[in-house]
């Protein structure tokens, strides 16, 4: 019988199969070959006459993100609060370098608490037109209004998406607004394992709309401390189509002559605020590389 992994604890692990949800263990010879199963893994289950299931084997993975460990997801969407705290275009960046370097398919900005603007607000508007030409999708939203939420309903369905967002932006508000009652379970999901000195995040899966909704703390800044200034200017997707016409190669897009990704910068063809978070997540990853030679 297929299944899909919605939850690991312990050794044990919580399967939605078309019986219903199966608590299963590892088949030993899994445990032997090292082959680690995790939220969002489908797998292949034996029912045992309890009831209980045994995992045999481990499908194909199509991705896996490492921070929260989950497998197979299709997009991630980023939360945003237009004010209360007010929206950070710098934060923005960093969010989206880290899930640019996740290689995950689709990533969809979300921003919300949009009934705490004022009517003739021109920056939020500004920035969703700023990122939606660079590719992304942006959805605008107030939980309280409803505004945007069917939007985010269609942006979700039969897909697995993870949701990460900064404490205060409403992701628990927005998660129960799609599926009412799922932020009771979300607590569980953020609680934190102690296991020794490590601490460990457990993702959850939470199915809906015929696919999954996965709630997590975001994104943390020792993540981006991993990524090398060499990968940086991959992870502007805009940036990438002036890259080769640059006149050193490689080049490290800051102080350069005949440097074609400043010369967009100037051409008004890349956004002087995406530039400015390049140059800054550049030389602290530079710093980073110094202390750590
Ligand atoms: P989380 O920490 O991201 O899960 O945020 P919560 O869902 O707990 O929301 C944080 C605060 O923002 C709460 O006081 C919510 O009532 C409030 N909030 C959530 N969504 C909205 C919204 O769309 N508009 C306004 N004005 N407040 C909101
Ligand atoms: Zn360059």
């Amino acid at each position: 019988m297929q299944g899909k992994v919605l939850r690991a604890q312990n050794s044990f692990f919580y399967v939605a199969t078309r019986e219903g949800l199966v608590e299963a263990k590892l088949r030993g010879r899994l445990k032997k070959e090292r082959i680690a199963v995790v939220p969002g893994d489908d797998v292949e289950l034996e029912l045992t006459e309890g009831g209980a299931g045994v995992i045999e084997r481990r499908c194909e993975r199509k991705s896996l993100l490492r921070r929260p460990l989950v497998a197979n997801i299709d997009q991630v969407v980023l939360v945003f609060a237009a004010r209360e705290p007010d929206i950070n275009p710098v934060l923005i960046d960093r969010f989206l370098v880290l899930a640019e370097w996740s290689k995950i398919e689709r990533i969809v900005l979300c921003i919300n608490k949009m009934d705490l603007l004022e009517g003739d607000e021109a920056e939020i508007p500004a920035l969703a037109a700023l990122y939606r030409e660079i590719g992304y999708p942006v959805c605008l939203l107030s939980t309280v209004t409803g505004e945007g939420v069917a939007d985010m309903q269609s942006l979700v369905e039969e897909k697995t998406s993870v949701f990460a967002g900064s404490s205060g932006v409403g992701k628990s508000s927005l998660l129960n607004c799609l599926a009412p009652g799922i932020a009771l379970s979300t607590g569980a999901v953020s609680e934190k394992i102690k296991r020794g000195r490590h601490t460990t995040r457990t993702a959850q899966l939470l199915p809906f709309a015929g696919g999954f909704l996965v709630d997590t703390p975001g994104f943390s800044a020792t993540e981006l401390a991993e990524i090398e200034p060499c990968a940086l200017p991959g992870l502007f997707p805009e940036f990438r189509s002036f890259f080769g016409a640059c006149r050193f190669q490689p080049c490290t897009h800051s102080h350069e002559p005949g440097c074609a990704v400043k010369e967009a910068v100037q051409a008004g063809r890349i956004e002087d605020s995406r530039y400015a978070s390049y140059l800054e997540m550049l030389q602290q990853s530079v710093q980073r590389k110094k202390v750590y030679r």
